[in-house]
């Protein structure tokens, strides 16, 4: 009865693959499993921004991938497809990727990086909370969604050249309840890094209110040099 259940259910509601979108029938990985392997980054680290420059304010970067596809199309579908639930797993492989590049680390929040009010009216959903939320509870530490303030609406950041990027984010992130803040190993999520200018900008506050150390995790990088 399990399986006939099992069945019907795969009929009604058939599993599409996270990353192509393809209905997968009862195969337990897509096709997309194997080149997913070659773009994977294990235990890395970046503690340079996209020009080769030291990150100032980050520690650094823990990406679980490389930009590229199949994860490039499992990321659009999951911000532009309603792919929703494609962050509760991606946030779930996040937190296995900071346990091993970063192992013995102890962090005391996870904290998202705020989306604009453009992007949350356009999704109906905030891609870097459901992430951060998986991350937190995977790795047994507070959420604190309410820490970091985005001040004004930005323009979209993949429009723009490097330099524009970082003068259109300069200073529109800021941090409420400084104090919470104080001497605290904070982890900063988002899903995609392209130059790191975002995760740094948002770094900047939180470390001039005293956190001790602030580090980056994201689904995906743009390749480097
Ligand atoms: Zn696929």
């Amino acid at each position: 009865m399990g399986s006939f259940g099992a069945l019907v259910k795969n009929i009604l509601f058939p599993k599409r693959c996270i990353y192509c979108g393809r209905v997968q029938g009862f195969a337990p990985v897509c096709v997309c499993a194997d080149s997913l392997e070659r773009c994977r980054l294990i235990g890395h680290a970046v503690r340079a921004d996209a020009d080769g420059r030291p990150l100032r304010f980050l520690k650094g970067i823990v990406g679980c991938y490389w930009y590229r596809d199949p994860i490039r199309r499992g990321i659009h579908r999951m911000k532009f497809a309603g792919a929703k639930n494609s962050a509760t797993l991606f946030g779930q492989e996040m937190a296995q990727t900071v346990r091993r590049a970063l192992p013995g680390v102890r962090f005391d929040a996870v904290v998202p990086v705020p989306s604009t009010r453009r992007e949350l009216r356009e999704r109906g959903y905030d891609v870097p909370l459901l992430m951060a939320r998986e991350i937190a509870s995977a790795l047994e530490i507070p959420l604190w969604d309410d820490i970091l303030i985005k001040s004004g609406e930005t323009r979209r950041q993949h429009t723009l050249s490097k330099e524009e990027r970082r003068e259109n984010l300069k200073n529109v992130f800021a941090v409420q309840d400084a104090q919470r803040l104080r001497r605290k190993r904070i982890l900063l999520c988002d899903d995609v890094s392209t130059t790191g200018t975002t995760l740094e900008e948002c770094a900047r506050p939180l470390k001039r209110a005293g956190a001790a150390e602030v580090w980056g995790v994201v689904l995906a990088c743009t390749p480097r040099g």
